[in-house]
């Protein structure tokens, strides 16, 4: 049995070696065996509707033998994909793009529209500052901790406008604090910077964000009509469930569709996400993953309310499937997060490495009814 330094000792390496994102539960586990992971609050997935997907998966693919055609031949095009799922989304597919996770799509839109200048705010996704080329000028937009790290929407526009950048990015709900901005606002951020070249609006949370009673999903993508400048990215890793497959995808003006199509991502898609696409315009999956989303969300909510009543911590408002957590009890957020992980077997995203909180701070994702409520107790020890 190792000591409880040498443990901690392992963890940080493990951290350092894993750079902006944190190590994942696997890396941990092959490299400190005898560590016992109960609960992986450190990835930001909603567990049900993974168990949703492997109902389907089971009963379509392994059960029928199905899977090794998935396996066995290429999976269909770029713009094939794109035309089943635009009945899922409303869009019409000359203006969607499927990329392999969101990832691919947030490097590449970077990486070819971002030429001059680019505002982003922070803390943010660190993805969205470390694919721009060399010669792009960063602005970063600190979103103040008086403002729990949400954004003041008339003083955006203003530093915007002043700066006058070619591309500006704002994830809603935001990551790592889950701020949210309701659909107005992100309208009217339309309206303002219609000028800027690339507007970059992250929606990978928006399943979990709701305006009224019913939770109804609002999502901004048919603004792509009204605003050439919109370039929507949407991951379908956490709010499906299903960051192994790589599913993501943007809608965007048409004219970039094309281009980027006629530059490559033939086959960037798999079997398997193209199997999730085509599950995803089905109404009885639908409608099944519309219970787990709201269920999941309402638990989501209870859980963050508990976990304000918690004292020596402060719980940022969230929208997301997360929350931000600073850490008043006097420890760094390494060290609480090595702590939870060796005393409780609770994995916690350190957010020691993210550029633009002024704190110790961790965060924290909301897992399955039974793990959020593990959590709480053990929260409630420190
Ligand atoms: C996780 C995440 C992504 C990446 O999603 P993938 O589809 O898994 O590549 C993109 N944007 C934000 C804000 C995320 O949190």
């Amino acid at each position: 049995m190792q000591t409880k330094e040498e443990l901690i000792r392992q963890l940080r390496l493990l951290k350092e070696e894993a750079g902006s994102h944190s190590p994942s539960i696997f890396t941990i586990k092959e490299a400190i065996p005898e560590l016992k992971v109960k609960v992986d609050a450190c990835f930001l997935s909603n567990p049900y509707a993974t168990d949703l997907f492997l109902e389907y998966f089971k009963r379509e693919l392994l059960d029928t033998g199905g899977l090794r055609d998935l396996l066995e031949f290429y999976p269909s095009q770029n713009r094939v994909i794109a035309e089943s799922l635009s009945s899922a989304i409303g869009i019409h597919p000359d203006n969607i793009f499927i990329g392999n996770g969101a990832i691919e799509i947030i490097q590449t839109v970077i990486q070819r529209y971002t030429k001059s200048k680019i505002v982003i705010n922070i803390p943010t996704f660190s993805s969205y500052y470390e694919f721009i080329n060399d010669d792009v000028e960063v602005v970063y937009n600190k979103l103040l901790k008086e403002n729990n790290y949400e954004l003041d929407i008339d003083a955006y526009i203003k530093l915007v406008k002043k700066e006058r950048p070619d591309t500006v990015v704002l994830i809603n709900p935001n990551n790592p604090n889950g701020g949210y901005m309701d659909s107005e606002k992100v309208h009217h951020l339309l309206r303002e910077l219609r000028d800027v070249k690339n507007f970059i609006l992250d929606e990978s949370f928006i399943h979990f964000a709701y305006e009224n009673e019913y939770y109804d999903l609002k999502t901004a993508s048919n603004l792509v009509y009204k605003f050439p400048n919109l370039i929507l990215v949407k991951s379908m890793s956490k709010d499906f469930g299903i960051a192994g497959i790589r599913a993501g995808y943007a809608v965007m003006n048409s004219r970039r569709v094309q281009e980027l199509l006629l530059n490559g991502f033939l086959w960037n898609s798999n079997g398997l996400s193209e199997y999730f696409f085509r599950l995803y315009t089905r109404d009885e999956f639908l409608k099944e993953y519309e219970q787990v989303r709201v269920k999941y969300i309402k638990e989501t909510q209870e859980f963050i309310k508990q976990l304000k009543q918690i004292p020596k911590i402060k719980v940022y408002p969230s929208m997301a499937n997360f929350a931000l957590i600073e850490i008043l009890n006097g420890e760094s957020s390494d060290d609480f997060v090595f702590n939870m992980l060796i005393n409780h077997g609770i994995y916690l995203r350190t957010c020691s490495d993210k550029i633009g909180l002024n704190g110790e701070f961790v965060r924290l994702a909301s897992r399955t009814k039974d793990e959020n409520q593990y959590i709480i107790e053990c929260f409630k020890k420190i």
